[in-house]
């Protein structure tokens, strides 16, 4: 019987502050950054299960030492009864007695479990030898509702409306993978966007997305009105008036604030408008969305959990749902936040960039499509052109599009050379 016998934690993180690399109106100076796990197994197959969490920098440390606190509960286990019921592990982890204390379901100890529950779902795919989004499209409705945890969400959505928005998925299944496989999913960029670039550098970039293929960029704004004017002004000409340019606030605003700043570029005919105040903001929200519509209101890359994704759907808060691979508590947790979205029928566009967002979420867009809501329509996973070099199966983005992963596994793993080269510290 093999078991988990070994926890690496690893703190990664690359200088991309020096080059303004994913500057926003909130975030001037990130270091992409990722607190990075390891499980080892004596199965002597040699497969590990990697996971991280994505920081930008300070505090990755702290969140490593989250990570340590799983010892406990993941050192001795049998790996094969662990990856069979991994619902079960993951109501084990996140209901823990003491830890929970510590959120309950959110922040650094949330996160860090989601890394765990990632880095297992990774070994999982390993050793069923199919990538992620293959082996979760693989599963029957059944074995899906089982890796939800429905407490607090059946208000809104139950285990019974969940099977059923499956069952009714399933008989195209089949065509849709072959599809994707063909076709790949589609993609936009923030390359762009970042807030720290010249203008000669954005009009560059935009041409050069227009070029690759993508039918929408998008760019952060917030700080200053009559810089994002000027900005909107270069890319839309740049871009022309066929392409989608979505604009991100990163937090920036207070409600009134955002509705009158989001009026001022409405000219511009916005895609959507991203995170335009606090991401606790449920009824911030909701009164954003009302006063900007038809402009979309996209929020979720901060959202804690699947119980404030469910008040963000219920209260008509959000109409681009931005799940997001290492926030919540990993797979099973993004499972429960794809399905509530089916069940209110709003569009998901993954959060993705920062270090490895953008190898790990497009297994959970792919088996969105292939297994629970079956569109793509007006879909599009984030795309940012940063650090997919240190993965060792690197996303494969190319004619605006993101082409379905063939290799085993969830796209987490990093080479060993890049975890040993930015080691922090
Ligand atoms: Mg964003």
């Amino acid at each position: 019987m093999a078991r988990i016998v070994a926890l690496h934690t690893h703190d990664v993180r690359f200088p991309t502050s020096q080059t303004l690399d994913g500057s926003d109106a909130m975030n001037p100076d990130p270091d992409y950054s990722a607190a990075y796990l390891r499980l080892v197994t004596d199965a002597g197959d040699g497969l590990e299960g990697h996971g991280f969490v994505f920081t930008i920098g300070r505090g990755n440390d702290v969140q490593v030492a989250a990570l340590r606190t799983l010892e406990g509960h993941l050192l001795g286990r049998d790996v094969d009864a662990t990856l069979a019921d991994l619902g079960g592990l993951w109501r084990e982890l996140v209901h823990d007695s003491q830890l929970r204390w510590l959120g309950p379901e959110k922040g650094i100890m949330h996160m860090a479990i989601g890394a765990a529950v990632n880095a297992l779902w990774d070994l999982r795919a390993k050793r069923e030898g199919k990538p992620l989004w293959q082996l979760l499209s693989s599963l029957t409705p059944e074995e899906i509702v089982d890796l939800v945890d429905f407490r607090y969400l059946t208000d809104a959505l139950t285990r019974d409306e969940a099977l059923e928005i499956l069952r009714a998925a399933q008989p195209g299944r089949a065509e849709r993978e072959a599809r994707l496989v063909s076709e790949g999913y589609p993609a936009y960029t923030t390359t762009p966007g970042w807030l720290g670039y010249d203008d000669d550098k954005l009009a560059r970039l935009c041409r050069e997305a227009v070029e690759d293929g993508f039918r929408q960029i998008k760019l952060k704004v917030g700080a200053d009105l009559d810089e994002d004017l000027r900005r909107l002004r270069i890319a839309r000409e740049v871009c022309g008036p066929d392409v989608g340019i979505a604009v991100d606030a990163n937090q920036r605003w207070d409600v009134g604030d955002a509705i009158a700043w989001v009026e001022r570029l409405r000219p511009f005919d916005l895609a959507w408008i991203e995170e335009p105040t606090s991401p606790d903001d449920i009824l911030g929200h909701a009164a954003i969305a009302k006063a900007v519509a038809p402009i979309p209101v996209a929020t979720g890359e901060h959202g804690a959990n699947r119980v404030l994704f469910k008040q963000l759907l219920q209260a008509g808060a959000l109409s681009v749902l931005q799940l997001d691979a290492t926030r919540v508590a990993g797979v099973n947790e993004n499972v429960a936040i794809l399905l509530l979205a089916a069940k209110f029928g709003v569009r998901v566009c993954p959060h993705a960039g920062g270090v490895g967002l953008c190898e790990a979420v497009q297994h959970l867009a792919m088996f969105d499509f292939v297994a629970v809501s079956g569109t793509t329509e007006d879909r599009m996973i984030e795309f940012v052109d940063h650090l997919h070099e240190h993965f060792v199966t690197p996303v494969d983005v190319h004619s605006g599009r993101y082409f379905a992963p063939k290799a085993p596994g969830a796209g987490t793993e990093m080479h060993a050379s890049s975890l040993a080269e930015y080691a922090h510290g």
